[in-house]
């Protein structure tokens, strides 16, 4: 049973049993919704809550709304006002989840995304591990990612997700952690909801954000950590068979932090154990989430000592 009880609904924050949409709501019955995954880490010493880079998930929230014609009357700062607020009064005092979501409301049938109302829910919930820890095995999927010009990877849209899913379904009946997706390029694109970086010769490499990716804020926040510990970090196309050669492959994502590959399709990755990159920039980021490292402080917004709105 869930834990959290309330959610912002309908402009405003009331006990999530009131949170309901209709099963007539254009979004429920097209996918034509937008969302965000978002996290809150706990910091035990200072007994903080710390939500990291809330203001670039609701930057992305919005461009995500642009693509599909959903015009909400928040801004970034509202949004991020609402969910200090909500977080707040949940009284939260562990690790936690936040997924805003914007959706055509209307309740009418015809596909579409002109001429219909738009809405915004939020809630948050305690949150663990969402993969494995300690390295996950994972396969290359027989799905391909969506296309730009199909469905628009960069813009996190409820639809798309079910590519994601039938990704996930494949790999965990063969009996993987996770998939690994390739575009229609046939090159590597990211994980079924992660971004993937590979370490060849000492330099982490990445799939640009036109290899129909969703431009990850983990992503982001790795690239940036490994070029301030000066290490080669290069955004290029990456064939499949370079998975198999690569000494060391992982995972990023707000839900999956950052997540060690050690087996892909029967071939260990590296040694098949955490690699000394993955270890390095893994240990760097479980700091930074938590607001321990004052140079990255100011992406960590805390929930209770900030100014009650
Ligand atoms: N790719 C996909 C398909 C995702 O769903 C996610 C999770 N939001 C990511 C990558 C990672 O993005 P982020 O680091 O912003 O959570």
């Amino acid at each position: 049973m869930p834990t959290n009880k309330y959610a912002f609904f309908r402009g405003e924050i009331r006990p999530i049993a009131e949170a309901k949409i209709s099963v007539m709501t254009s979004a429920f019955n097209y996918g034509t919704a937008v969302f965000e995954g978002i996290r809150a880490f706990w910091n035990a010493e200072e007994k903080e809550l710390f939500v990291f880079r809330m203001a670039e998930h609701y930057a992305r929230f919005l461009r995500s709304c642009r693509i599909l014609f959903i015009d909400l009357p928040y801004g970034v700062e509202d949004l991020c006002a609402i969910t200090l607020e909500l977080v707040r009064r949940e009284g939260f005092r562990e690790d936690v989840y936040i997924r805003p979501i914007a959706f055509k409301a209307s309740e009418e049938i015809g596909v579409r995304l002109h001429n219909l109302d738009s809405d915004v829910t939020i809630f948050a919930l305690p949150f663990k591990a969402y993969l494995p820890e300690g390295g996950i095995r994972a396969t290359v999927s027989s799905w391909r990612r969506v296309e730009d010009n199909a469905i628009p990877a960069r813009a996190k849209i409820t639809g798309a997700y079910v590519n994601s899913a039938l990704a996930k379904t494949e790999a965990y009946l063969a009996g993987f952690d996770e998939a690994i997706v390739l575009n229609e390029d046939g090159q590597v694109a990211e994980g079924s909801a992660e971004n993937l970086f590979l370490v060849r010769d000492g330099v982490l490499i990445t799939p640009p954000a036109t290899a129909n990716i969703l431009e990850g804020i983990t992503r982001d926040t790795v690239i940036t950590l490994a070029k301030d510990l000066a290490i080669p970090v290069v955004e290029r196309p990456v064939d499949r068979t370079e998975l198999y050669v690569a000494s060391e492959v992982f995972l990023t994502g707000t839900a999956a932090g950052l997540s060690p590959v050690v087996e892909i399709e029967g071939r260990k990755v590296g040694t098949g154990t955490p690699g000394p990159i993955f270890t390095c920039l893994h240990e760097l980021y479980e700091g930074v989430v938590r607001g321990k490292e004052p140079k990255y402080r100011a992406w960590c917004t805390p929930v209770y000592s900030a100014p009650a709105s």
